[in-house]
């Protein structure tokens, strides 16, 4: 499938620096479980040889896909084309202070740049154990750092882009690496530049800016609640994560256990006018008012009282613990969970008038 080169592989190669695999399996690759297949993956272990993979004729007039983690995807068929698979994971200090950490510090606060394919939540109690502060309420989310800046990721109150000072990328049409700062990334709910320009940017590094200290975001989704339960009444960074871990795992179902992509769908943000209009009309319906004057309401109250949670069809299903939660209870397909998950989207907008939208990136023909 590579002609162009002689010397390339013909199943799966070593090329140092990175693996080249075809007609990989990508089943274990993704949290929902779907069973896909890539016609090229590579394994990369060391971003600079991005531009020599990416320049295989191959490769390069075909299709592109990033992959992390692949908690955030959903692939409804087959990837034609190089899926690239962002792999430099370390676990604990030391090894990632081998595979791509670099830390200055003034004492009060630390710039701390890290590879992308750096396990998320390893890097957050990595944080945590170094006493920084910051992104404690964003424990236990799976996914790579590099895929964090994609979609901004969230929870309990907080947004990564806060501690984003920068992104480090390949940016593919220009075919050089770019130095993304802060403003340019344009971060925003559950969204930033790298969606709007999708496959032009392969991310290679985040660099945050972590305080030592700062006030701590306790108020929100029953932080402050757990944290009494905990008898924690002057609580540090760490108390606030301890308390995460609990509500998460007892809210989430565990990818581990049953396939899921976390929340499958975000929360409408609407006009204000419209929120009212709802709220008059469905008193229990949750609804966030948001610095631009809009509101942000709750997708899995809409979907519950849609009477969706809990349903199963087949083995695609809605979580019975969270109702944002498209859940594969076994052998379902990406197609038959795309068939449940557009019912959903059908039956909210049926009852309530809000389109909602998915928020994992969903690959491949239906
Ligand atoms: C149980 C569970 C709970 C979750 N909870 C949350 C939550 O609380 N808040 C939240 O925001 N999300 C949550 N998620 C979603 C997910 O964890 C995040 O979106 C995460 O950042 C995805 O990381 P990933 O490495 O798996 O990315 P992938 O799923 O592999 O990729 C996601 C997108 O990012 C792109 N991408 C990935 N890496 C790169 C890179 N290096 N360069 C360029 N593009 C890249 C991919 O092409 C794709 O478009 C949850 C998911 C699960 C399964």
């Amino acid at each position: 499938m590579l002609p162009e080169r002689t010397d390339m592989p013909a199943e799966r190669v070593d090329m140092g620096g990175y693996t080249l695999i075809e007609n990989a399996s990508l089943a274990n690759r993704n949290t929902l479980r779907v069973a896909a297949r890539a016609k090229l993956l590579a394994e990369i272990r060391d971003a600079t040889k991005l531009p020599e993979l990416l320049d295989f004729p191959a490769v390069r007039n075909g299709r592109l896909l990033v992959l992390g983690e692949g908690s955030n995807m959903l692939f409804t068929g087959d990837f034609d084309g190089t899926v690239l698979a962002m792999e430099t994971r370390g676990v604990h200090a030391e090894a990632l202070a081998t595979s791509g950490v670099q830390v200055e510090s003034d004492g009060d606060s630390a710039r701390i740049a890290i590879a992308a394919g750096e396990r998320w939540d390893d890097f957050v109690r990595w944080t945590l154990g170094q006493g920084y502060a910051g992104l404690e309420n964003l424990i236990l989310i799976p996914g790579t750092v590099g895929a964090a800046p994609i979609q901004n990721i969230g929870a309990y109150g907080c947004e990564v882009a806060e501690f984003i000072e920068s992104v480090e990328a390949w940016d593919i049409r220009e075919r050089r690496v770019v130095t993304l700062d802060h403003a340019t990334c344009a971060f925003g709910y559950r969204d930033s530049l790298f969606k709007h320009e999708p496959g032009r940017y392969i991310v290679t590094a985040v660099r945050f800016v972590l305080p030592r200290s700062r006030p701590l975001r306790t108020d929100y989704a029953g932080i402050n609640e757990q944290l009494a339960r905990m008898g924690v009444d002057k609580p540090a960074p760490f108390h606030v994560a301890e308390a995460v871990v609990h509500l998460r795992t007892s809210k989430l179902p565990d990818p581990m256990v049953i396939g899921n992509a976390g929340s499958f769908f975000k929360n409408p943000i609407i006009d204000a006018a419209l929120a009212d209009a709802l709220k008059r009309e469905h008193p229990g319906l949750a609804v966030w008012p948001q610095p631009d004057g809009r509101c942000k309401i709750s997708a899995a109250w809409m979907i519950e009282a849609a009477g969706f949670k809990g349903v199963r069809e087949g083995d695609a299903g809605i979580s019975n613990r969270h109702a944002l939660v498209l859940v594969n209870h076994g052998k379902a397909s990406g197609p038959e969970l795309w068939a449940l998950a557009q019912r959903v989207i059908a039956g909210v907008e049926a009852k309530f008038g809000v389109r909602l939208e998915p928020e994992p990136v969903v690959i491949g023909a239906v």
